[in-house]
């Protein structure tokens, strides 16, 4: 047994497929002055090929594993269009006379020793996506044909010394058993994908393989302990098809619940509904049983084109949710833009602080046009469903006043123009800032729903920015405050007989089980891939049990206390 790195759990037995290294042979080539303007467009031509083939796998992840993942690809984007990377491309070009390919692979190598020489893993593993960028954009410099993996429908572990996210697209999930890699860790973008695709990838293994694997050795592995076992005695074998074996029983079982109730022990039903920022995400929701749609994402629909989706491209996607959700409700969240989330074509000023700044809801108020635009094909639309709409990030009753007040020049619009929509449409918001769970009582008599966004609410209520890595041990869901903001919440839509749902990623973790059966909240919404897993969990527990430990949770003083209490309670039911 050789012990890697657990990148993506699961258990994979099969035979290996060795990924042949693809070195890229770039000749030294030194250029004639005249021929500089063409290479700078040779090198301009292969940036946006590269680019678009970038954008095309960035759409297609999107829709096969998910929109956190597919932002790798922005990443990719970003370092092509990085002025620090392309000027260093350029200026080996016109300073050294030397031809694009060689510039790219210099530049490439300047930069990859770079990030190899700091001391941070999260930055070492940033050097592969440089590798991998660079190497697409010589790909098509040099016209170097693309790796082949075994066409025959034979399912395989592919072996590879480092695997990037653009090869991993390439994959069919379902003919890849598991995966190896030489170098790599938990954080590496391909583990984050791999997790997603549910392919167990052990890594790590650089120096440690002697003889190295060979294309049709047998191969054990197992994602979770990064054990591997090359050309294993049968037992081992035997063994590990056990627990595969019990494994993809599992995850059948869990499809099987795809039709039922989420219904606990003790007869409490729970609304378990998706979040989702596309058509085919709403199906993949649906393939997992979700009772509509908790959160519609929609400033998804706003990114990858040049110009704002019209009136009727929106109506268009919101119909087709609606009629196909049926009974089932469908939250449509307006636009959401800042923050992380950006529009080429919408450029946002630069500013100190983004995620205080100007975004979601306070650049609809500001910009009716837009903001109109959308209410009216979401109003459309709800003629074909159940349709609702909730404004984000609210931080006062006068917000969602002007907001109202823009629904219903919308409204009066549709009624000049003779088309109907559902005047009674139920409008929400969530809640996301301390302040709107602060003044919940408040906002509660000026909406029809709450939905919690644990993402942002945590992050405001402990001042700790989501996307910090360097601070992201304190971001942490289960901290006290963060239960008492909940709590607030729930407690002021109780009184006000509105109803409250939580669509943060907390949603879909089994952990927080314990708070909502405390906290009496029967309403979920979540990514479509924790719906059958959470299920699962409401399905096997009793909820008045789970509401005890939920108000244990409310007298411990420390996020650790929580996050014990809440863990060895998950486990027990796992
Ligand atoms: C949230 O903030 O919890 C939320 C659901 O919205 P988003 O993640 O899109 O900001
Ligand atoms: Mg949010």
């Amino acid at each position: 047994m050789i012990q890697g790195i657990g990148a993506a759990a699961g258990v994979a037995i099969g035979r290996a497929f060795v990924l042949p290294a693809w070195e890229m042979d770039v000749q030294d080539r030194q250029l004639e002055t005249i021929d500089l303007g063409k290479e700078f467009d040779r090198l301009h031509e292969g940036i946006i090929t590269s680019k678009q083939e970038i954008e095309e796998i960035r759409n297609e992840i999107q829709v096969m594993v998910g929109k956190e993942e597919s932002t790798i690809f922005d990443a990719h984007i970003a370092i092509l269009e990085d002025p620090v990377f392309m000027s260093e491309v350029r200026g080996i070009i016109e300073r050294q006379y030397k031809a694009a390919e060689v510039a790219v692979k210099e530049a490439i190598d300047h930069f990859v020793a770079m990030f190899d020489l700091l001391d941070d893993e999260y930055m070492k593993e940033r050097a592969l996506d440089i590798k991998d960028v660079g190497n697409r954009l010589l790909k098509h410099l040099l016209g170097t044909p693309e790796v082949t993996l075994p066409k025959n429908n034979e399912p395989y572990i592919l072996v590879a010394h480092e695997l990037s996210p653009s090869q991993l697209v390439h994959l069919n999930p379902s003919n890849v058993l598991g995966m190896v890699t030489m170098v790599g860790g938990k954080s590496s973008h391909s583990a984050i994908m791999a997790r997603a695709l549910g392919i167990p990838l052990v890594s790590g293994f650089e120096n440690k393989l002697d003889p190295m694997i060979q294309t049709g050795d047998m191969l054990v592995l197992n994602g979770s302990s990064g054990c591997l076992y090359v050309n294993p005695s049968s037992e081992v074998i035997e063994q590990h098809t056990i627990v595969a074996e019990k494994l993809r029983r599992r995850k059948e079982q869990l499809q099987l619940l795809a039709a039922e109730d989420a219904v606990t022990l003790d007869g409490v039903h729970y609304h378990l509904a998706a979040n989702i920022s596309s058509y085919k995400e709403f199906e993949l929701a649906v393939k997992h049983g979700a009772e509509g749609v908790g959160l519609f994402r929609t400033e998804f629909l706003y990114m990858d084109r040049q110009e704002l989706p019209t009136e009727e491209e929106q109506f268009e996607i919101y119909r087709k949710v609606a009629e196909h959700a049926g009974k089932h409700p469908v939250v449509i969240r307006t636009l959401d833009i800042g923050g992380d989330k950006q529009l080429e074509y919408f450029p946002l000023p630069e500013e100190d602080n983004p995620f205080l700044g100007y975004r979601a809801i306070r650049i609809s108020l500001d910009r009716h046009d837009l903001f109109k635009t959308q209410l009216t094909a979401i109003l459309r639309a709800s003629t074909h469903g159940s349709v609702k709409i909730m404004y984000p990030m609210i931080t006062s009753a006068e917000e969602i006043r002007s907001a109202n007040l823009i629904l219903q020049e919308a409204m009066a619009d549709l009624d000049n123009r003779g088309i109907p929509y559902d005047r009674e449409i139920p409008v929400g918001i969530m809640i996301e800032v301390p302040a709107a769970a602060a003044s919940a009582d408040l906002l509660a008599a000026e909406c029809d729903f709450f939905s919690i966004g644990t993402n942002d609410l945590v992050q405001y209520v402990l001042a700790v920015d989501r996307m910090n890595e360097k601070i992201a041990h304190l971001y942490r869901p289960y901290h006290p405050a963060v239960l008492r903001m909940l709590k607030m919440t729930v407690e002021a839509a109780r009184l006000h007989n509105i109803q409250v749902s939580v669509c943060g990623e907390m949603a879909g973790d089994e952990r927080s089980i314990p708070l909502w059966a405390y906290l009496g909240v029967h309403h979920l919404s979540m990514s479509p891939q924790s719906l059958l897993r959470i299920k699962h969990s409401i399905l096997n527990l009793a909820a008045a049990e789970e509401a005890g430990i939920g108000r244990d949770c409310f007298a411990c003083r420390t996020a650790g206390e929580i996050e014990d209490l809440l863990s060895s309670r998950a486990q027990l039911e796992s």
